[in-house]
C-alpha cells in the first residue's frame, strides 16, 4: 500500500503535534507518523512532575493553550502546578481532539530520497509513504546518552538509562544505585523510593544541585523572538552563545525543583556528591560491590545512569538505513540546518533536540514547539508556492 502526501512529520509528539497543528491551519497536504505521546508515556515514569508550566502549551494558533484546557474545567494554572506527567498527557489528548489531529501510529523504518529528490518513507507494516517534504521530530530516545568510560566499569547486563527504566516495582525491595546528579537522578530516586526500593545511592561527580524553583521565565521572549528573527542564535558570537546555554544549564542543571527536597532528603536515599566509581564487582551473591574513588563501597542490586542524552543524527534508524544519511550535512553530530530547520538536502526538515545547535539548548524543551512550527510552516508555504 501506498500514501503519498506533501508533507510527511515523523513524530507525534509535542514537536510533530504543533506542526500538525500549524500544516492544518495552514492547509498543508500532510500525513503524521508515529505515536501521540509515546515518549511521554513510555520512557517516564508514572508520577513524574514536569519542570515546565502551563504557558508552554503547544499550539502554535495560541488557541488551544493549557490555560484554556483549564478554564474549561474551572481551573486556575495554580491549582494544578507543577503539572504531572497524568495531567499533561491529558492535555495533550485535548489539543489532538481540539485540533483534529490524527495520527498513523506506526513507525518509519527506512527514509530514502529519489533520483527527482521525492522522499520515501518505509512503514513497519511493510507500507510506503511518498511525500515532497519530510520533517523529522523524533525527539530524545535516539540520543541516550551512555558514556563510555562510566559504562566500561559498570557489569553487563546490571544498568539501565531512566530512558528505559521507568516501571519501579520490580525494583521493590532493591537496592539501586543512580549514577547523575541533575533533575532525573533525584526525581528517579524519590520515585523508587516511594515505590519500595530499600536504599537508592544518588552518586555523581560535582557537587549536588540546590533544591531551587528554576526561572524560565527568560526564555520566553527569547524563543518566541526566533520567529521573527530565527538567525538570532546561530548568529551570536560564541561566547555569547556559550552564556546563554550557560544561564539555561545554570536553571536546568544546576537546580532541582524544590518540590523533590522532601522527598529526596529522608532515610533510605543518600546522596553522595563529589564521588566518582572506580570499580565494580559481581559478587558470589549476584550482588553489585561498588567501590568508589575515595575508598567508600556499596552494595546493590541495580544501577540506574541518569546521564542525559546527547544528538547524534546517525543513531536515527531511519536515517541509518536509508539512502539519506550520507548527503546529510551534520556538524558535532547534529544536523546542519537552515533558518527554517531545513537540511542541505532540500525538503527535509529536522527539529527538536537535534536542531539544538543551530537555535539553541532550549530546542530541548516544549517552549520552542510553538517557534519550530511556525518557522517550518513558513517555509512549507513557500515552497508549495514556488
Ligand atoms: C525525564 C524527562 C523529563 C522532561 N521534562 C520536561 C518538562 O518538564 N518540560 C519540557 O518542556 N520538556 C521536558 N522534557 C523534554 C521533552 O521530553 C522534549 O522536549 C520533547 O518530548 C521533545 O518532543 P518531540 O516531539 O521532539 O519528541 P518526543 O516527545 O520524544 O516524541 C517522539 C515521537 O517520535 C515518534 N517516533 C520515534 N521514532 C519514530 C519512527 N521511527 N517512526 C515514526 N515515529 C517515530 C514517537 O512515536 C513519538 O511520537 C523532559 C525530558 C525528559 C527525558
Amino acid at each position: 500500500m501506498t500514501r503519498t502526501t506533501d508533507l510527511l512529520i515523523i513524530g507525534a509528539g509535542p514537536f510533530g503535534l504543533a506542526l500538525a497543528a500549524e500544516a492544518q491551519a495552514r492547509q498543508i497536504d500532510h500525513l503524521l507518523v508515529g505515536k501521540p505521546m509515546e515518549f511521554w508515556q513510555k520512557h517516564m515514569p508514572d508520577g513524574m512532575y514536569l519542570r515546565s508550566a502551563c504557558d508552554w502549551h503547544l499550539d502554535p494558533g495560541n488557541d488551544a493553550t493549557i490555560e484554556r484546557f483549564l478554564a474549561e474545567q474551572g481551573l486556575t494554572p495554580a491549582a494544578v502546578e507543577p503539572l504531572s506527567l497524568a495531567f499533561y498527557l491529558t492535555y495533550a489528548q485535548w489539543f489532538q481532539a481540539q485540533e483534529q489531529i490524527v495520527a498513523l501510529p506506526l513507525y518509519v523504518e527506512k527514509l530514502d530520497i529519489t533520483e527527482d529528490a521525492r522522499f520515501v518513507a518505509w512503514l513497519e507494516d511493510g507500507s510506503r509513504i511518498d511525500a515532497l517534504a519530510v520533517v523529522v521530530a523524533v525527539g530524545f530516545k535516539y540520543f541516550k546518552h551512555l558514556p563510555l568510560d562510566l559504562v566500561s566499569l559498570l557489569p553487563a547486563g546490571r544498568y539501565a538509562h531512566t530512558c528505559d527504566l521507568v516501571d519501579f516495582a520490580p525494583l521493590r525491595g532493591k537496592r539501586c544505585l543512580i549514577l547523575g546528579g541533575r533533575q532525573s537522578a533525584f526525581e528517579w530516586a524519590a520515585l523508587l523510593h516511594e515505590a519500595g526500593a530499600s536504599a537508592v545511592h544518588v552518586v555523581h561527580r560535582h557537587a549536588s544541585p540546590a533544591f531551587a524553583e528554576a526561572d524560565w521565565s527568560w526564555v520566553n521572549p527569547l524563543v518566541e523572538n526566533m520567529v521573527e528573527n530565527p538567525g538570532w542564535f546561530r548568529a551570536l558570537p560564541q561566547a555569547e552563545k556559550d552564556a546563554v546555554s550557560r544561564r539555561l544549564w545554570a536553571e536546568g542543571r544546576l537546580k532541582v525543583e524544590p518540590w523533590l527536597e522532601q522527598r529526596v532528603l529522608v532515610d533510605g536515599v543518600k546522596v553522595w556528591p563529589e564521588t566518582e566509581i572506580a570499580r565494580t564487582e559481581v559478587t558470589a551473591q549476584g550482588e553489585i560491590l561498588v567501590t568508589f574513588a575515595n575508598g567508600a563501597t556499596v552494595v546493590v542490586d541495580n544501577i540506574v545512569l541518569a546521564t542525559g542524552y546527547k544528538v547524534a543524527i546517525d543513531q536515527v534508524p531511519f536515517l541509518a538505513q536509508g539512502n539519506v544519511l550520507p548527503q546529510l550535512a551534520t556538524r558535532n553530530g547534529f544536523p546542519v540546518l537552515d533558518e527554517h530547520f531545513q537540511t542541505n538536502v532540500p525538503g527535509l526538515f529536522i527539529t527538536s533536540m537535534a536542531a539544538g545547535q543551530d537555535f539553541g539548548p532550549f530546542f530541548g524543551f516544549t517552549i520552542s514547539v510553538r517557534t519550530s512550527a511556525r518557522l517550518i510552516g513558513q517555509a512549507l508555504s513557500a515552497r508549495q508556492h514556488s
